[in-house]
């Protein structure tokens, strides 16, 4: 039986603040363009973990990141975003005074070196970036005239702008209503089917698990389990994510 090669491939991570491990013996798989379901209580470790991956954090050493055929022994913010492994964040790192066709495409567009910036080229990757999504915003008008949900689906088109191949997203549901949920659980499909891995990590673990492959289990910094989505209940995966067992009525 063969299984298709991870993405990324992160072994033994740990990582510890101060004495206290945050990451324990951790090793995780990102298969290329799954959506994988990252659960566990608060504390557990999810957020260090990503940190890790996008270079924030640097792992104790042993650690080794295999991501898209090269090792690596940590990340930095640049490797991690030029090797297109991006991060949306619960406190998204956008330009409220900005337009929204700049926060999109002003990144990539400096990147490549320009001797000038030339705004209709901003304007015409965000109105692309945001029609593979599937979304029409008006891309002149300043962020900041837009509500949270919408910023979160800026920053996912800066992150497809940016070639992305895996995407981290932690918690980018705490603040959204429920259609808005159900709108970026309907771009993290088109991602994935645009074949981006997309990492999820949120509380409204039944609608996530609904649109995932994979489910990790943390608890305590270590590792419990990978598990399929199918077939996974949200009471099963409280006992993971606890340790503590209930009666099934
Ligand atoms: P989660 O995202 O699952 O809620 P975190 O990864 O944020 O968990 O935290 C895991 C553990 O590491 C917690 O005990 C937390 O207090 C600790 N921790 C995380 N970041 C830091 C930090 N920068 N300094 C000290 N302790 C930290
Ligand atoms: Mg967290």
């Amino acid at each position: 039986e063969s299984s298709p090669k991870p993405l990324l491939s992160l072994r033994n991570i740990n990582m510890s603040f101060g004495g206290i491990s945050a990451l324990k013996n951790v090793s995780f798989d990102v298969l290329p363009g799954e959506v994988h379901c990252l659960a566990g209580e608060n504390g557990s470790g999810k957020s260090t973990l990503i940190k890790i991956v996008t270079g924030v954090y640097r792992p104790e050493p042993g650690t080794i990141i295999d991501y898209d055929g090269q090792t690596y022994p940590h990340m930095s913010p640049m490797t991690a975003q030029a090797a297109g492994i991006q991060v949306i964040w619960q406190d998204l790192a956008l330009f409220p005074e900005m337009t929204v066709a700049e926060n999109i495409a002003f990144q990539t567009v400096l990147g490549s070196r320009p001797r000038f910036v030339h705004y209709g080229h901003m304007r015409d990757i965000a109105v692309k970036a945001l029609a593979r999504l599937g979304v029409s915003l008006d891309v002149d008008l300043p962020l900041k005239e837009y509500a949270i949900a919408q910023r979160q689906i800026v920053a996912i088109a800066r992150a497809l702008v940016g070639e992305a191949k895996l995407v981290f997203m932690d918690e980018p549901t705490a603040s959204l209503t429920q259609s808005e949920t159900d709108h970026l659980l309907d771009i993290v499909r088109n991602l994935s089917a645009a074949g981006v891995a997309v990492v999820f990590v949120s509380h409204r673990l039944a609608e996530v698990l609904d649109i995932s492959n994979r489910l990790t289990v943390l608890r305590d910094g270590a590792l419990v389990g990978v598990y399929p989505a199918a077939g996974m209940i949200q009471s099963r995966i409280t006992e993971l994510m606890t340790g503590k067992t209930f009666d099934h009525k």
